[in-house]
């Protein structure tokens, strides 16, 4: 959970406190509502012993005094002098009622708090206004400023017998494979080029040289891991990859599932961002006769 969700989650549990506590206290109030009454009036009842205990909190020039009444849950208040306050004690001590002195008012809290509420409550709804605005604002920037970008890749390979059909990281089982300095994937190969095409990042000739002896028989996979890097380092992330494969034989649509997988653990992302679509040549030209297999590729990357 990041900070402003975290300080969103406390604003809201602040919230439904205060809540609570304002609903508490209203219902609080209905059951025992606290009469203010007049000093004399409350010098009368002390003298009539219907005072039971008394709370008194002393203010700068003035005290509250507060009194609960026997035979029910009623509470009286008044306000009186500091000057007054020896006289009063010494009645309700005479009176027998409890006496309980507080330079402060316990409970003040609570009812400044109370009294802030509804202001603390609309500042923090303005707040999470404003926080949603400004990710909204934000989020608006981002896609803004996203351009997309599209790379074409294409890719031939002759095939010859009693070599490896490679396609997309898989190996069919078939008796042509092709010739190449690495392990031949038209596919992977189309894919790199349209990737870095995109990105502006030159082919794959440029990259992964074939008069470069490291790089034979090589898994093209390492050639799409390693565009990926480039495309990391550019910032690029891809949104979609579109291909297709010509070849006369075999049928490749029942392995696009375990291609596509291949494909998008290499470039790191989910498989939904590659679909795959296989075509033959109608028995026309090289790869009509089976003599070569080859892929186009369209790739959109965005910058982030
Ligand atoms: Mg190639």
């Amino acid at each position: 959970m990041n900070s402003s969700s975290t300080a969103k989650t406390l604003l809201f549990w602040i919230s439904i406190v205060f809540l609570g506590i304002l609903l508490w206290k209203l219902v609080s109030a209905n059951k025992s509502p606290t009469e203010v009454v007049s000093y004399s009036d409350f010098l009368q009842m002390i003298d009539n012993k219907e005072v039971l205990s008394s709370k008194i909190y002393l203010q700068a020039n003035s005290a509250n005094v507060y009194a609960l009444l026997r035979g029910s849950q009623k509470y009286v208040q008044t306000t009186i002098a500091t000057s007054d306050l020896p006289e009063i004690t010494a009645r309700l001590k005479d009176a027998g009622a409890k006496i309980e002195i507080s330079e402060v008012k316990s409970g003040d809290w609570t009812l400044i708090l109370l009294n802030a509420a509804p202001l603390i409550l609309l500042v923090g709804f303005c707040l999470f206004l404003m926080r949603q605005m400004k990710g909204n604002a934000k989020r608006a920037l981002v896609l803004q400023a996203a351009t997309a970008r599209t790379g074409i890749g294409y890719d031939l390979h002759r095939l010859e017998y009693g070599r490896p059909l490679i396609v997309g990281g898989i190996e069919l089982p078939f008796d042509k494979g092709p010739v190449g300095h690495s392990d031949g994937d038209v596919l992977a190969h189309a894919l790199c080029d349209a990737l870095l095409g995109a990105a502006g990042l030159g082919d794959i000739g440029t990259h992964f040289p074939d008069t470069d002896p490291k790089w034979n028989g090589a898994n093209s996979m390492l050639f799409l891991e390693h565009t990926k890097k480039l495309l990391d380092e550019k910032q690029f992330a891809i949104e979609h990859v579109d291909a297709v494969v010509i070849t006369e034989k075999p049928k490749l649509g029942p392995h696009f599932p375990k291609m596509r997988e291949a494909l998008a653990k290499a470039l790191g992302v989910s498989i939904d961002h590659i679909h795959l679509k296989a075509k033959t040549n109608e028995g026309v030209d090289a790869i009509g006769r089976g003599e070569a297999i080859a892929a186009h590729v369209v790739a959109t990357l965005t910058s982030r």
